[in-house]
């Protein structure tokens, strides 16, 4: 199996040729080709599977093939993901020119404030500060949203970030694309699926 074959741009295949990614994961083949469809996908997988770039890719596609800024908002439990995450959709998109910001607790406001008045085409957070954004700095909103991804929601939801989701999930678009990752499937995730997802794929790896 190749990236080509899942349906990926000649542009991001080559991304993931300088990235030295020679065969897409198993999480990868399963995802990609329903995410390109325009499937929302409820994804359990652990770290190391892949998963950033089975969720990334396809977002890029669809941006690139329709751009805008703020496409999509990618929610983390940890500051450290967030950064992880905002470099491997820097280093996937750098062929189509994507633009990132990452608003994570713990940092300065003004400056993600500035960032985010630069019109990115995905953020990544942490839902505590980005909610704290929708807030307080003017201008900023998600009305134009077409992918939210929730990762590694368990633990999202561990750290009780619930409300912060609930919130969230009232102020952007219905008419979107919703991925949920998780490495495991519990009560609280499964009612997070089922407050947020349409008819997703489940991808099991
Ligand atoms: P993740 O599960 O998203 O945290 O990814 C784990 C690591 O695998 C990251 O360092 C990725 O850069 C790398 N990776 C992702 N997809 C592939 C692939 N198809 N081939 C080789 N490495 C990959």
């Amino acid at each position: 199996v190749t990236f080509e074959s899942l349906g990926l741009i000649p542009q991001l295949v080559e991304a993931c040729a300088k990235l030295n990614f020679r065969h897409p994961t198993e999480i990868q083949q399963a995802s990609i080709p329903q995410a390109l469809e325009g499937r929302d996908i409820i994804g359990l997988a652990q770290t190391g599977s892949g998963k950033t770039a089975a969720f990334a890719l396809p977002i890029l596609q669809r941006l690139f093939e329709a751009p805008q800024p703020m496409y999509a908002c990618v929610m983390a439990p940890t500051r450290e993901l967030a950064f992880q995450i905002s470099e491997q959709f820097e280093a996937l998109g750098s062929t189509i020119g994507v633009r990132c910001a990452v608003i994570v607790g713990g940092m300065d406001m003004m400056s993600q404030s500035i960032a985010l008045s630069k019109k990115p085409h995905i953020v990544i957070c942490t839902p505590g500060r980005l909610i704290d954004h929708l807030e307080n700095t003017k201008g900023f909103n998600m009305k134009q949203l077409k992918y939210l991804v929730m990762d590694e929601a368990d633990r999202l939801l561990d750290l009780d970030f619930g409300a912060e989701i609930e919130k969230l999930l009232k102020v952007i678009p219905r008419e979107r694309n919703t991925f949920l990752f998780s490495a495991t499937m519990t009560s609280k995730v499964e009612k997070l699926q089922r407050a947020s997802l349409v008819n997703p794929v489940k991808v099991e790896v």
